[in-house]
């Protein structure tokens, strides 16, 4: 078990250090295989690979570039602990290998699409088709396909409408990644996801705006929230169930 685990957190550490370079490369359209290797941001030289170890390098380097110093991000290490964090819970929250994976694919996907929101304020699609795909895998092997279709069609018309007559209140890349989650939540779990996602949201918008480090037209990003959402209610799923009988 133990063992099992520990393999899916530095997995995730090494798919974390790949995140990175998608939270970086994909809204600056930059693309993932040219160039292949990683470079500093700064000053572009290319990061040697023993400069590019998760975690470990940032410690070691001290958070500076080799080369020219610059300050690296703590975002790099941060988005390689959550990775490696969000696989362990995905391999000890899963019934079977299988659902594992698609367990971390949705990780995989909410930490890609929460750091690319809060910065540039959209959602890539390679969240949304990442999150379809593992989805319907993950559907197909707990035999639930036809009703979370059915959640995944309801949902995406729901927002759909909510976006129309709030006069585009809610993104268009939100209304996606909430329909395609249908897929993993099914009813319940979609219910329950939208309401942890709004509470968690008016938690965080209200903490600041009493402090005025925000004004009430100050755009937050729901993304995150909707992600984060979702993937807490995947994994305790079954106990909810247990918890509510439904
Ligand atoms: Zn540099």
């Amino acid at each position: 078990m133990w063992y099992r685990l520990s393999i899916a957190f530095i997995i995730g550490l090494i798919f974390g250090s790949f995140l990175n370079v998608l939270i970086y490369r994909l809204p600056r359209r930059i693309s993932i295989i040219n160039p292949s290797r990683s470079f500093c941001p700064n000053c572009k030289a290319e990061i040697k690979w023993y400069d590019n170890i998760p975690v470990l390098s940032y410690i070691l380097l001290s958070g500076k570039c080799r080369v020219c110093g610059w300050k690296i991000p703590i975002r790099y290490p941060i988005v390689e602990l959550l990775t490696g964090l969000c696989f362990l819970l995905s391999f000890s929250f899963s019934n079977s290998t299988i659902e594992a994976l698609t367990f971390s694919a949705l990780a995989f996907s909410v930490i890609l699409l929460t750091f690319v929101d809060l910065e540039f304020m959209m959602i890539p699609d390679t969240s949304v088709v990442l999150i379809l795909v593992s989805g319907i895998i993950y559907s197909l092997i707990n035999g639930s396909l036809l009703v979370n279709l059915i959640t995944s069609i309801t949902t995406f018309s729901i927002l759909l409408l909510v976006r129309k007559l709030s006069k585009n209140g809610i993104g268009f890349g939100d209304v996606k990644l909430f329909g395609v989650s249908g897929f993993f939540l099914g009813p319940i779990g979609s219910i329950v996801a939208m309401m942890i996602a709004s509470l968690s949201g008016i938690i965080f918008v209200i903490v600041p705006l009493f402090m005025k480090k925000i004004g009430l037209k100050t755009k937050i990003p729901f993304g995150p929230f909707l992600g984060w959402g979702i993937f807490v209610t995947v994994l305790l799923k079954p106990l909810i169930i247990r918890l509510f009988g439904f």
